[in-house]
């Protein structure tokens, strides 16, 4: 099997539902197979795209990205989705690093495109229908095997420059069917799209969930709030995946009481947590308790954990005790040892979903994949009496100080639930005498009159001494990548 046959077969079983929904298009399954072929012939047919060759995708989520998606992958060729909001300086880079061969875009990225001196033929999408209606409909699709490379995703890089990701068939279909097996998606959900189907969980976790059983997708280009309600109403969606942020937002907003959301059967959101008097707040505004967590990363593809909704009502804030479908987790030491104490160690996850490797970089590959197929997280977790796992920090943020390890989330964790504070990070800073110091960066929801008092006030009851921030800063807000992960590295 793979992915592009999967239009195949829902044109063929659910010929007339709706595939794609967007604020200007609406697509049956039919549509999309038969446009996502046409589009396919004529890559081939004008740029000569074979099987292996790079064709990146730069455009924010829209039916024509959908459709690309399926056609660049029908080709045998490799898809580089890059995320819109990207500068042109970083598309360059992306697109040196993986020698594109073709870029597809739109004319709302041209200000970007313009700023960029990268060298790639570029092909805007935006009236597809009616070029694709003048394209010949012969195209007959290489051979594929599970095991081709068909997508290359560039890690966010919260760390520093973005990776790629190399994925194939299976990699994707698993976590395809994870999460259709795991948040019950069949071809009578409707999924609503607001996360950009450039990073791994949107476009693995729910773009090709849901299309692997069929269900119909609301696809749009942002999130907003205000959109989120409006969409839930307007189209009756079952499904909504998003960062932990776009709960909060949506959760505050002040007619959120009056709203339908009756239609919706899931709300999964992962890529950070959300602790649990944050779930209590989301809970009641949404007047819903069927939420998931999935913990994953971009090289697990993201498959990892989950924390399912009768989970939730104890154990929000944990990521799970147990692996997703398909998926098998660890929490070792430094030796690589298994700990079944209540000691933090690292994550590591095996499964079939885990990526090929980082794109030219086998020394990257190497140091994060263990002979015997297990991803170095990078996460540092503590296992609870009952099994569950909560992710304390990354090890590249862990703050040694005096030579004692502090991790920042559970700092974080307890500054969430001030009254006064709207989000915060921990970081620690470089001190003469203790290496390392903490400091809190906040952004409040209303002013303190003495920030450093207050907080360490509120935290001394709580909390270790040590651990107590040393240094406050008030922040406007917290600076975040394009996928809303707050880039701990440009706070100092
Ligand atoms: P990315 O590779 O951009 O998908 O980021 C993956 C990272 O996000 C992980 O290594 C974790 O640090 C973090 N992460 C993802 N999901 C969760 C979650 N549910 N809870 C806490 N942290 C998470
Ligand atoms: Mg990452």
């Amino acid at each position: 099997m793979q992915i592009a046959e999967l239009l195949a077969v829902n044109a063929r079983k659910y010929p007339d539902h709706e595939a794609i929904i967007t604020p200007d298009s609406r697509h049956t399954w039919r549509q999309l197979h038969q446009q996502s072929l046409k589009l396919a012939g004529y890559l081939r047919q004008h740029y000569n795209i074979n099987p292996g060759d790079r064709v990146a995708l730069f455009m924010t989520n829209s039916y024509p990205w959908v459709l690309s998606y399926f056609a660049v992958i029908n080709l045998g060729a490799i898809l580089v989705p890059i995320n819109a909001r990207l500068s042109g300086e970083e598309l360059g880079y992306i697109l040196g690093d993986c020698q594109a061969r073709l870029l597809l875009s739109s004319e709302q990225q041209a200000s970007i495109l313009a700023s960029s001196t990268a060298r790639c033929p570029t092909l805007l999408l935006d009236t597809a229908d009616s070029m694709l209606s003048s394209t010949r409909d012969d195209f007959k699709p290489p051979a594929i095997q599970p095991q081709d490379a068909c997508t290359l995703l560039y890690t966010s890089g919260t760390t520093g420059r973005p990776k790629g990701v190399l994925f194939n068939h299976l990699n994707i279909l698993t976590v395809a069917t994870t999460t259709a097996v795991e948040m019950g998606v069949n071809h009578n959900s409707r999924l609503l799209h607001m996360m950009p189907l450039t990073h791994s969980a949107p476009v693995h976790v729910f773009l090709l969930g849901g299309t692997l059983v069929g269900a119909c997708h609301v696809v749009l280009s942002e999130f907003r709030p205000d959109l989120l309600l409006d969409w839930v109403e307007r189209e009756r969606t079952t499904h909504f995946f998003g960062a932990p942020v776009a709960f909060l937002l949506t959760a505050a907003q002040p007619d959120i009481g009056q709203r339908d959301l009756s239609s919706m059967q899931a709300w999964i959101y992962g890529g950070a947590p959300l602790s649990s008097e944050q779930i209590g707040k989301v809970s009641q505004a949404f007047g819903s308790n069927q939420f998931y967590c999935v913990y994953g990363l971009t090289e697990a593809g993201p498959s990892g954990t989950l924390l399912d909704p009768m989970e939730h009502s104890e154990k929000a804030g944990s990521i799970g005790k147990r692996g997703a479908l398909h998926t098998e987790i660890r929490l070792v030491d430094e030796q690589l040892k298994d700990i079944t104490d209540d000691r933090v160690g690292e994550i590591l996850i095996r499964s079939e979903a885990m990526m090929q490797g980082y794109w030219n970089n086998p020394q990257a590959t190497a140091d994060c994949l263990t002979e015997d197929g297990w991803l170095h997280s990078g996460d540092l977790a503590r296992r609870d009496a009952e099994g569950y796992l909560w992710v304390v920090g990354r090890k590249k943020d862990l703050i040694i100080s005096g030579g004692v390890n502090i991790y920042p989330r559970e700092i974080e964790a307890l500054l969430e639930q001030h009254p006064a504070i709207v989000e915060v990070a921990v970081i620690g800073v470089p001190h003469e005498q203790w290496g390392e110091t903490v400091k809190a960066c906040v952004v409040l929801r209303q002013p303190l009159t003495n920030l450093a008092g207050e907080l360490r006030h509120y935290l001394e009851s709580r909390l270790a001494d040590y651990k107590i921030p040393r240094l406050y800063q008030l922040c406007e807000a917290l600076p975040r990548n394009a996928n809303g992960k707050v880039m701990k590295h440009k706070l100092s």
